[in-house]
């Protein structure tokens, strides 16, 4: 209530989302419940973040041991489940330093100024041009919104940062420009969350690392929504045979619990010096335990353990896709998967909602789903049959 006005449309939240009209209260596995006590197939894991499912027994045995111990310290001094966290990132995968901070934009944020001020270091004058792509998403900070491809995340925010250049991701032809341009770094998503579940093609990322490594441009790979084993391998980016200079992550480090990091290789990592960047809550105890619980249990349950599960759904969402008109593509990588569809992508979400399955959209004609890696297979046939019907309906059939 603004000065005893009432207005049904004002709440004390900021009106920043598009929210579904359900207050979700609690979660276990792949269901979540509403205050009324309705149960739903949560197929979105809270945006890429509850790869482990809700709750997951091992990250809440994490947090309660650290809940005991110590919940905050500054980095003014060694944290060490910061520094056992690092060290398992470091072990699987091809960087050699990590930068923790709370979330997927600050990671990125973290991300432009480590190449900023590597270029800074190496040749002064340079124009820090970085690279990204028509369609990306990187955040919502100015830094990160100037960074995303998007007008319409970008729109009313004027004046952008400068030192982007935006070009057509998969476009080859476009790729030649990046040598004329020279910029200090091109930043990537391998596959477009937000802008549609596009995948890179392997070509096209072999070509553009080829002109990356011969130019001394370094490679950021956006892995916020793809990392922590969403796309079937732990980081994307082992699927394209390629090794970045720079890597960031955040939705599903934590299951849930604010987290992000940036990961860097040798030299660049050490651009970075102290005064040089920071966060006050970033690699926090707590956040740190439940990075490492959950780090810990996606290796040693999850990466290469629920292969059977992608290619069941993958084969179900191609049969979905073989008797539906309404559906003209199924594309995506792992378990983040893009159903293109020839209607209004959030008509289906809707529907969906009422048959007590929660989905997502990417984009106006995009129905995106995220079902939590733990997914079981009665789970995908729920999904598939509440699908199936309501496509149905849709297509106005009786079924
Ligand atoms: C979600 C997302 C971000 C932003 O992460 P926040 O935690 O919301 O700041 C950045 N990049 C990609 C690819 C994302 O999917």
């Amino acid at each position: 209530m603004l000065n005893g006005v009432l207005d049904p449309i004002i709440t004390p939240v900021m009106n920043t989302y598009q929210r579904a009209p359900i207050h979700l209260q609690k979660g276990k596995g792949s269901y979540v419940w509403d205050m009324e006590g309705d149960k739903y197939l949560d197929f979105t894991s809270g945006i890429a973040t509850c790869n482990l499912g809700h709750v997951p027994d091992t990250v809440k045995k994490a947090l309660e041991e650290q809940l005991d111990m110590l919940w905050h310290c500054s980095n003014l001094y060694h944290i060490h489940v910061q520094e056992k966290l690092a060290s398992i990132l470091t072990d699987i995968s091809c960087m050699d330093q990590v930068f923790f901070c709370n979330s997927g934009a600050e990671a990125n944020e973290a991300a432009i100024k480590l190449a900023r001020i590597n270029a800074n270091n190496l040749k002064k004058n340079v124009s820090p041009v970085i690279v990204t792509f028509k369609q990306s998403f990187h955040g919502r900070t100015l830094a990160t919104l100037s960074a995303t491809g998007q007008a319409k995340v970008q729109k009313g925010f004027d004046p952008l940062m400068p030192g982007f250049h935006y070009l057509t991701y998969n476009d080859a032809q476009d790729l030649k420009e990046i040598e004329t341009i020279c910029p200090i770094a091109v930043m990537l998503e391998l596959v477009q969350g937000e802008g549609g579940v596009i995948p890179a093609n392997k070509e096209w990322v072999k070509e553009l690392v080829t002109i990356c490594k011969k130019n001394n441009i370094l490679l950021i790979v956006d892995e916020v929504q793809t990392g922590m084993g969403r796309t079937g391998t732990m980081f994307a980016y082992e699927q394209y045979d390629i090794e970045p200079d720079i890597v960031t992550l955040a939705k599903g480090l934590g299951s849930g619990f604010p987290i992000g990091a940036m990961l860097a290789k040798g030299s660049v990592a050490q651009a970075f010096v102290p005064g040089t960047h920071g966060s006050t809550f970033g690699g926090n105890p707590l956040a740190a335990a439940a990075g490492l619980a959950t780090v810990k249990f996606l290796i040693s349950h999850i990466i290469s353990k629920n292969n059977e599960m992608i290619t069941y759904l993958w084969n179900q969402l191609n049969h979905l896709n073989e008797a539906h008109p309404t559906i003209t593509a199924i594309q995506g990588k792992g378990l983040l998967i893009g159903i293109v569809v020839d209607c209004n992508a959030n008509q289906l979400v809707e529907a969906a909602r009422k048959k007590g399955v929660l989905i997502l959209t990417a984009g106006q004609n995009v129905v995106r789903l995220l079902p939590p890696l733990t997914i079981r297979k009665e789970e995908i046939d729920q999904f598939i049959n509440s699908f199936n019907k309501i496509l149905y309906e849709m297509e106005g059939c009786i079924q």
